[in-house]
Order: C-alpha cells, then sequence, then structure tokens
C-alpha cells in the first residue's frame, strides 16, 4: 500500500445525487466541474488501481438542511465489500442529540467504523458549543477520532446569500481550540488547509497534541508557501494526505503532490505513515 487517502466521498449515486440535493451543482461550480457519479465497483477500482487505501466518510446533516443522509450502514457496507480498500467514519448529525450520540455508539462498535466525520457549515454548528459536549464525551470513550470540515465550503457557494450556509462554525480559533483544549483525550482532525483561517489551523496542530490536519479539497500545486513550510518541518508528524474525492481525485491529488518541495521522509509520513499510527491500520 503507498498511501491513505484520508477524505474520501463516496461519489455514488448514493452519496452525489440522494445526500448533495439542491447543494451539488454548487460543489460542481465550486471546484469547476461537473462529477461523474460512479458505480461502487467503480469507486473501489479507482483507489485499487493506485494501490491506496481511503477513508470514506459518512453525512448527516438532516436538522439543518432536510437532506437526506448518507448512512453510517451504507458507509460500513462499502467498507465490507472491500476491506482491503476502505476504512469508513460515520455521519452523526449533532442536534439529533441523545440519537447522535446512540448512533455514534452503534457505528463504532457494531458496524466497525473508525472515526466520525461533521461539516458544521452544512450542520450549523459550532464544535465548542457546549451542549454538544456528551457527544465529545462519548466519542473520546469509543477511542476514534473526530474530523471537522475547516474553511471555505462548496455547499450554498455562488449562490445569493450562500443559501443560508456560514462560513463562521469551520474557523479554527476559537472553536477547534477550545475544544481540543477542553477534550485533550480527543483525537481531532481539521480536514482542508482551513482557508481563508489557514494560518491559525497551523497554529492549532502546533500548539495542540490532539489535533491534525488533512489536506485534502486542494490541489497541493495550489498550497500557499507557509503551508508548504510548516508540513515540511513543525507539522510533519501532523498533517495528512486527503483528496476530497469526487471533487478532487486521489490521482490528481498525488501526481500534483510529486512536485511540491517536501523532503522524501516527510512526504512518506504524510502519504502513509502518519495516517497508519492515527487510525491504527
Ligand atoms: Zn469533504
Amino acid at each position: 500500500m503507498k498511501a491513505i487517502d484520508a477524505h474520501v466521498h463516496p461519489g455514488t449515486k448514493e452519496d452525489v445525487i440522494d445526500c448533495g440535493g439542491k447543494y451539488i451543482e454548487d460543489a460542481y461550480r465550486y471546484f469547476g466541474q461537473k462529477i461523474e457519479v460512479l458505480t461502487e465497483e467503480a469507486l473501489a477500482e479507482r483507489f485499487q488501481s493506485l494501490d491506496i487505501m481511503g477513508v470514506l466518510l459518512g453525512w448527516d446533516a438532516e436538522t439543518n438542511t432536510g437532506l437526506k443522509r448518507l448512512s453510517n450502514e451504507y458507509i460500513a457496507r462499502l467498507v465490507n465489500r472491500y476491506p482491503k480498500t476502505f476504512i469508513g467514519f460515520a455521519g452523526v448529525d449533532p442536534w439529533k442529540g441523545k440519537v447522535a450520540i446512540k448512533e455514534a455508539e452503534i457505528a463504532i462498535k457494531d458496524l466497525g467504523l473508525r472515526g466520525v466525520k461533521f461539516q458544521q457549515a452544512a450542520q450549523a454548528f459550532y464544535p465548542s458549543d457546549k451542549r454538544f459536549y456528551p457527544l465529545w464525551e462519548k466519542i473520546a470513550e469509543l477511542k476514534v477520532p473526530v474530523l471537522f470540515h475547516m474553511g471555505n465550503t462548496g455547499y450554498g457557494a455562488g449562490v445569493p446569500g450562500g443559501e443560508g450556509i456560514r462560513l463562521k462554525y469551520c474557523r479554527p480559533i476559537p472553536y477547534i481550540d477550545d475544544l481540543a483544549a477542553d477534550f485533550p483525550e480527543l483525537t481531532i482532525i481539521g480536514a482542508h488547509p482551513a482557508w481563508p483561517w489557514q494560518e491559525e489551523m497551523l497554529a492549532v496542530a502546533m500548539h495542540k497534541a490532539n489535533v491534525y490536519m488533512d489536506l485534502s479539497g486542494w490541489s497541493p500545486k495550489y498550497f500557499p508557501a507557509s503551508l508548504v513550510q510548516y508540513a515540511n518541518s513543525f507539522l510533519q508528524d501532523k498533517c495528512l494526505f486527503g483528496s476530497d474525492h469526487p471533487y478532487v481525485t486521489p490521482q490528481r491529488w498525488l501526481t500534483d503532490f510529486e512536485k511540491i518541495p517536501l523532503k522524501p521522509e516527510v512526504k512518506e509520513k504524510i502519504l502513509l505513515k502518519n495516517a497508519r499510527k492515527l487510525f491504527g491500520i
């Protein structure tokens, strides 16, 4: 295995069409391309042909968007069908309260998923909001990481009013920094370079030993110099390869990653070693 892609949306009909709803056209515009809907076989083949593993992400923003969720059962089914190619993270809607806590528990204990993913812009919540602390307590107890979307998002992009989607929920300081301070036993991954708050994300990942970042959603070709500099030095054990498939394919990300000036041993950490350690693979 050459690498582990820590940020993969399946890109199948269940994902793109059923859950994307009205937002999918925004995402196409944001990423500058229409996404080809994949069969499960084509999805697995994409990762197998590159000799990489992927972390498939569930999705549940029902309370705020009314959209269908990409169920944890569906993610678990894909993982069980291709156990050498995928591991899975659950998607949980924090506004569902006790139901969300129960779902996280079932996803990890019974379905065998390995973490929980949140998209605060779509779900409309602050990670450091004390109302959700029982959920973080449960996830910490389950000893799996949480993945939070950071920075700008394709959802609502380019539409008047952003279709009600607010970016403020995806700012690293204070929301991730506070959460990391209050839950030192919880492993937190900030997804994407967190633009326009990239420097804040770098600072939190440097300061809090329990905070990591995935570098998904952007081609490495566009990584700002400071991100490359920190990934190459202070944060070489904290950064993870992530593509944000299908919006950025792992093929494209990896090709562009080859070209950026990182030390070879750092590249190996970002592509594989850091994720192996974090996910216990
Ligand atoms: Zn994503």
